[in-house]
């Protein structure tokens, strides 16, 4: 398959800005530039919507009825997942990790104003990924035409799209022939970190990649991210060779648990809004911006290099963590 004749469906208002920050690069001894994939231009934006333009023109192609997804409570992924349904005049079922709140807001409740179909899985640990396939077999069961969304919208076509926005940071860095010395992103259900290096191993370009983990080990993420380049090049029919330094994992940055705020994070997310007027989110980049802090502090990262720091959204998560805030 080739990249450029991919089925798409429309929702991206693109290119994304690629923003200089004056005060915080002064502040922190670096350039530092931001991919502002929190601008993508959809259903309040982030990431997965320029995933979900090729996922859902692949349920469209399979003829899908229902659009079925899962992920944590303030899952930006299940928001996204279930406006781009709306878009093409689908629906949505969600399946969220945890109890149903006593109040909605945050992305829960822009999926309720979508009219999604929510099922809460409650406590204890539970597999996501089986639960959201126990979902689409009962829909299935009474007639519906489910589609399956992996988590995160991380899979083969989800790495495809973030191949075509390396092209697009591409042209955005040589328009203002800057050369980074590092791109700086958050690694979750690794789609995006995977789709990065796909796209610059695609493209012929050299830049390291720093993930910042928010949930998964290194060993975990490094596997994922192996399994889906190399996926996206069997698909391609393109070789995207990974070497061996090309997967880069920083980890310690996430506290307590997934999603849960950490001090670091908490004053990243104040510092850039207080420094840009730019807006973190607690889950992801909030942490990220934390650990790319502490990693220019340690010298990790080297002082004065020039950083792309790739934006991902998940802003609408803000207002389901208002307690985060308390203790401003
Ligand atoms: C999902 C998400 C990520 C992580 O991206 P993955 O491709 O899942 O690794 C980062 N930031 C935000 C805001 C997200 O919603």
């Amino acid at each position: 398959m080739k990249l450029d004749s991919l089925p798409r469906y429309r929702l991206t208002a693109l290119p994304t800005p690629l923003d200089e920050t004056p005060r915080l690069s002064k502040e922190l001894g670096a350039r530092i530039l931001f991919k502002r994939d929190d601008l993508t231009g959809f259903a309040l934006g982030g990431n997965k919507i320029r995933k979900l333009e090729f996922l859902l023109a692949d349920a469209l192609a399979k003829n899908a009825d229902v659009l079925v997804t899962g992920g944590g409570a303030q899952s930006n992924h299940t928001r996204a997942t279930a406006a781009a349904a709306r878009k093409a005049g689908l629906d949505a079922f969600l399946v969220l990790s945890g109890e149903r709140p006593s109040e909605s807001n945050g992305n829960l409740l822009l999926e309720e104003l979508l009219g999604a179909e929510i099922r809460f899985l409650g406590g204890g640990w539970r597999d996501t990924d089986s639960e959201i396939g126990n979902a689409a077999a009962e829909l299935a069961a009474r007639g519906r035409r489910p589609y399956i969304v992996p988590v995160g919208g991380s899979s083969v076509l989800g790495c495809c799209s973030y191949i075509i926005a390396v092209g697009e940071l591409l042209e955005q860095l040589d328009a203002l022939q800057v050369n980074p010395d590092y791109i700086v992103v958050t690694t979750g259900s690794c789609g995006t970190h995977a789709g990065i290096l796909a796209g610059l191993k695609y493209h012929g370009r050299k830049i390291p990649v720093i993930g910042i983990t928010v949930s998964r080990s290194v060993a975990e993420g490094t596997q994922r991210i192996t399994r889906l380049v190399n996926e996206t090049a069997a698909f391609l029919e393109t070789p995207l060779p990974l070497e061996a330094n090309d997967i880069v994992i920083r980890e310690g940055y996430v506290g307590k648990g997934y999603a849960q705020i950490t001090p670091e994070a908490r004053e990243a997310i104040k510092r850039v809004a207080r420094s840009e007027g730019i807006f973190l989110d607690q889950v992801y980049t909030g942490k990220t911006m934390a650990g790319m802090i502490d990693l220019l502090a340690k010298g990790d990262l080297a002082h004065g290099a020039t950083i792309v720091f790739w934006h991902t959204g998940g802003t609408p998560g803000l207002f389901g963590h208002a307690q985060d805030f308390r203790e401003m």
